[in-house]
């Protein structure tokens, strides 16, 4: 069996991608692959379904970053690697263009299931805390020193996936690659400021105005806020990073898990759980054919906002019901 190393060490020219609307951890965790294999002799071409938002511009100083429209052509390559997702699916109207090309697809990913996904040969482990975390182990484990452009993209993942070290998932490798990373030279405070100091002036009324449509059910465990398609479309005008609408729900006393809904145009509505005790949002998403962690999980839901937000509700009572049945027992 070829091992993941390789694999990396036998192809010349890799396209790397990875879900829509990219986050901190699958952006950092492509600019830190993107320098491992060219310092393996590779070429390599970062090709995501959706351009980078503005707040990881600072990125780019060191990585270029492209994204696929329709009719762009893409550059040629042996091998894609898909990293912070498993699924073609996943990755837009790209990810069917890369099923046709034929070419092999490598997953680097640490989501739950990652290994049963599109991946003809996989590099996954569940337990770590970001997809970057799995790239700094690569560049380990095949003797490339870490650059410090692949040290900041380590560190954006780490802080993307940890909440800032926050999360149960900073973990002892964490807090050592954080220590590590600071030391070959990123600069922390530079990368929060580039990363929450530069909102548009209309964010503050769109945390205001969201916040204030929240809603708490069963019992104050369960808060939901949504945001339906004319506040999508003044969070679109102002780049918004509506996960800032996650926080101040979840510190209020009582609340087990965290709804945010999201009226997408294409009359779908996209869901983000986050769970604070023993409750698995993974496997409540998994019902409407999402995934992610226990903690943090999201899910594509094909329906309107008030069935998305009714099936959302069932399905975390369900769970509510079933933690306490197993607690009592
Ligand atoms: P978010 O709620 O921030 O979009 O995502 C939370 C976690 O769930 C992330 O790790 C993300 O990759 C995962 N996730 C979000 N949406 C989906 C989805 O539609 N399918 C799958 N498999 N995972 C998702
Ligand atoms: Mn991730």
């Amino acid at each position: 069996m070829t091992t993941f190393h390789d694999f990396l060490r036998t192809r010349q020219t890799f396209l790397l991608t990875g879900h829509e609307n990219p986050d901190g951890d699958c952006l950092g965790a492509q600019a830190a692959l993107f320098h491992l294999l060219r310092a393996l002799g590779n070429q390599v071409h970062i090709v995501n379904p959706d351009p980078i938002g503005r707040s990881f511009d600072f990125l780019q100083q060191h990585t270029p970053f492209g994204h696929a429209r329709a009719e762009d052509a893409l550059p040629a390559f042996d091998a894609a690697v898909l990293l912070d997702c498993c699924q073609l699916s996943r990755v837009g109207s790209l990810g069917q263009r890369l099923q046709k090309s034929g070419k092999p697809i490598a997953v680097i990913d640490h989501h739950v299931g990652s290994d049963k996904g599109d991946g003809t040969i996989c590099y996954v482990d569940p337990t770590a805390a970001a997809t970057g975390a799995l790239v700094r182990r690569l560049h380990r484990e095949l003797g490339v020193p870490l650059s410090k452009a692949a040290a900041e993209g380590v560190f954006l993942s780490l802080v993307a996936d940890t909440g800032w070290f926050r999360y149960s998932n900073a973990d002892a490798e964490v807090f050592a690659m954080a220590s590590e990373l600071v030391a070959a030279g990123v600069d922390g405070s530079r990368i929060f400021d580039a990363l929450y100091r530069r909102n548009h002036p209309d964010s503050a009324g769109l945390l205001a105005d969201t916040l204030a449509r929240h809603r708490l059910r069963l019992s104050g465990k369960l808060a939901i806020a949504t945001l339906d398609k004319a506040l999508m479309e003044r969070a679109a005008r102002a780049d918004f990073d509506t996960d800032a609408v996650l926080d101040p729900l979840r510190s209020l006393e009582g609340v087990e898990v965290v709804a945010l809904l999201k009226e997408r145009f294409d009359g779908t509505v996209k869901c983000s759980l986050r769970a604070r005790a023993d409750i698995d949002v993974q496997a409540i998403v998994a019902q409407f054919g999402g995934g992610g962690h226990k903690k943090a999980a999201g899910a594509t839901m094909k329906m309107g906002m008030v069935a998305a937000e009714a099936a959302i509700e069932g399905a975390v009572q369900q769970s509510l019901l079933a933690a306490e049945g197993s607690r009592r027992a």
